[in-house]
């Protein structure tokens, strides 16, 4: 008899096993088309000034038009991407789609937008990143001082290695921030050893954060930190009234969320933003 559990346990088992593997071989090398035939556009999150309510720039959120599943998240590919290195070929067009993004709309004339890009690790840790991306800007013709890089607290944790790759950044002129803060490990304090300008309160912080939990001492730690430590707060997945008025009470100086715009694509964003400016 147990040959025969064996064998049913193991013929239910193996087919899950191979179509799981088939999916992922399946996905891969959908995603190598997909970047040879850019199957991918960016969507744009504004990021608004809490004080003057002005927008002050957009975040670029990558997005796959697969051509048999439809509009797929980055959630869904990216993690795969960064782990077969295709994230440096998508990376690379990210960043070249966004900088040529930003110059149009400069040359449109709507008013100057810091561009928010974010990089994943093994683009962080790329040889001659800075030198690649000084390229983009390049022939983008858009001026790096508007470039923001985002990156996570997991990229600083080889501190040196860290600490000349945001310097040789930074001599780009592009500005860097921490994107999904306080998920990570660093602390304030070892921040103060990088050349960083913002931090980005993750979401998961600021969802609760007018429910009476301790998310609330948590945001009012890191933005009052952070402005002793003379860095920029953005406040991430804001959704309503309420934590705005928290976040304003708080002099955090940005947010970003579904309270503004869900992330949208640049022709959408450009009738949000004309819009927005008729009626505010
Ligand atoms: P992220 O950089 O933290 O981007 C913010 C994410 O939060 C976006 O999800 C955005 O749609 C979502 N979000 C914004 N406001 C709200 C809100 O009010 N409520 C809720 N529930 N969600 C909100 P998205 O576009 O699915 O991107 C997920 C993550 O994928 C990003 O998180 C980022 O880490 C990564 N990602 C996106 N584009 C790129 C890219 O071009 N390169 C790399 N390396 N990673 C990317
Ligand atoms: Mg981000
Ligand atoms: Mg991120
Ligand atoms: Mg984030």
């Amino acid at each position: 008899y147990s040959a025969k559990a064996h064998r049913n346990e193991y013929s239910s088992y193996a087919p899950e096993m191979n179509r799981k593997a088939h999916d992922r071989l399946r996905l891969e090398s959908d995603l190598r088309r997909a970047i040879d035939e850019e199957q991918f556009s960016l969507a744009y999150q504004p990021l608004v000034n809490l004080r003057s309510n002005q927008v002050v720039g957009v975040e670029a959120l990558v997005r796959w038009h697969h051509p048999k599943r439809g509009l797929l998240p980055p959630g869904e590919f990216i993690p795969l991407t960064e782990e077969n290195g295709l994230i440096l070929q998508l990376g690379e067009w990210v960043l070249g789609a966004a900088c040529r993004q930003n110059k149009a709309w400069q040359d449109a004339g709507l008013p100057p937008m810091m561009m928010s890009v974010n990089l994943s690790m093994r683009q962080f840790r790329q040889h001659q990143l800075a030198e690649r991306i000084k390229a983009i800007l390049e022939q983008s013709g858009m001026p790096p001082n508007y470039l923001e890089l985002e990156i996570t607290e997991s990229m600083t944790s080889d501190v040196e290695f860290a600490a000349d790759t945001l310097a040789s950044l930074k001599e780009l002129g592009v500005q860097i921030s921490i994107d999904d803060f306080g998920t990570g490990y660093s602390s304030l304090s070892s921040l103060k050893r990088f050349p960083i300008d913002k931090l980005k309160i993750d979401r998961c912080f600021v969802n609760d954060l007018t429910q009476g939990g301790s998310d609330a001492a948590i945001v009012a730690t890191i933005t009052s930190m952070a402005k002793n430590l003379k860095l920029k707060v953005t406040a991430e997945g804001v959704e309503n009234d309420e934590q705005i008025k928290f976040l304003r009470e708080r002099d955090c100086e940005e947010a970003q969320g579904y309270y503004y715009t869900q992330p949208i694509p640049a022709n959408l964003f450009e009738n949000w933003f004309r819009h927005r400016s008729q009626t505010a």
